[in-house]
């Protein structure tokens, strides 16, 4: 049997085919321009497989995750102006009558890194990614948390760092985490690329600030038995001694948690977790 996953991000879409034991048959990457060009090339491709099961998708977003709106697989409110409220799921079925998964991008990241990387062998997890933006899955007994609608975790608000002066750069929030901790924010705080900043910069330090504060909210609210931290912020390795440290502070002792570094881990997946958790997510799908 053969399974499909879009893992549909903001500058490309990455396409997959494969067995139910997740080895590739076929992979491809398509530029993320206007929905007819970039939904053409995804169509064609999966029509080489006429024998195809079900597809994940894990898209960008917002996006409508309620089965019982109108809406319900849609891109919502993004600003990528040409795919605001997309009807991707109904594009989607119009061409392709099968089984769908259809979930966030983190989500599907979360749910791949749970059953096949750094969070492997738990069934709860929180997974974060700190890269354009800052996002989150977060995972309970094996399933992704959503409710009304999915959770939008890296807009939470933070406390501001005493030497920062940033005025952050969310659109809605100014200094939530996204505002204050996503590369762009680093990039601009420093006039620099947060590619380029040396390790010992003073920047990493406020940046592991920001991701403890965020990691104590998850554990309070959460208690997972992993985080996982994926994006590409944290390619920068030195920030997880300086988030594990500054995460102990700020808790405080107040909750007894697992060892720190087996607690809070970097990815195991790198750029596979999505892709691995849309093949995942249909392969579950499809037995449902
Ligand atoms: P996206 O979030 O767009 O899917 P990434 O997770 O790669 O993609 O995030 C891109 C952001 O991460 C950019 O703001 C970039 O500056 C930052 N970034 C990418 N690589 C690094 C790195 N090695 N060190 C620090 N920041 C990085
Ligand atoms: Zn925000």
């Amino acid at each position: 049997m053969i399974f499909g996953a879009i893992e549909a991000g903001g500058t490309k879409f990455v396409c997959a085919v494969s067995d139910e034991n997740l080895s590739l048959i076929e992979r491809i990457s398509i530029p993320t321009t206007t929905p007819d060009e970039t939904m053409k090339a995804v169509i064609q491709f999966f029509e080489g497989y006429p024998e195809i099961k079900a597809i994940g998708i894990g898209s960008f977003g917002p996006i409508d995750i309620n089965p019982k709106s109108d809406t319900y697989g849609s891109i919502t409110s993004t600003p990528k102006l040409a795919w605001a409220n997309y009807a991707f799921l109904d594009v989607m079925k119009q061409h392709f009558d099968i089984t769908y998964a259809w979930t966030t991008d983190v989500n599907a990241a979360a749910f791949g890194e749970i059953k096949k990387g750094a969070a492997a062998g738990s069934s709860s997890c929180v997974y974060i990614t700190v890269g354009t933006g800052i996002g989150a899955g977060i995972i309970i007994q094996d399933k992704i948390i959503e409710g009304f609608s999915h959770p939008e975790a890296g807009h939470i608000g933070i406390k501001r760092h005493p030497d920062d002066h940033f005025e952050g750069n969310c659109p809605y929030h100014a200094d939530c985490l996204e505002g204050m901790a996503s590369g762009p924010a680093i990039g601009k705080r420093y006039c620099d690329s947060a590619k380029i900043l040396d390790p010992t910069h003073q920047a990493w330090e406020i940046e592991a600030d920001y991701l403890a504060q965020a990691l104590v909210a998850m554990t309070l609210i959460v208690s997972p038995e992993k985080i996982v931290l994926g994006g590409g912020v944290m390619k920068q390795t030195q920030l997880f001694p300086l988030i594990r440290a500054r995460f102990k502070t700020l808790l405080n002792g107040y909750v007894v948690t697992p060892n720190l570094e087996d607690y809070i881990l970097p990815c195991a997946l790198g750029d596979n977790a999505g892709l691995t958790g849309c093949l995942l997510l249909a392969i579950d799908a499809y037995h449902k």
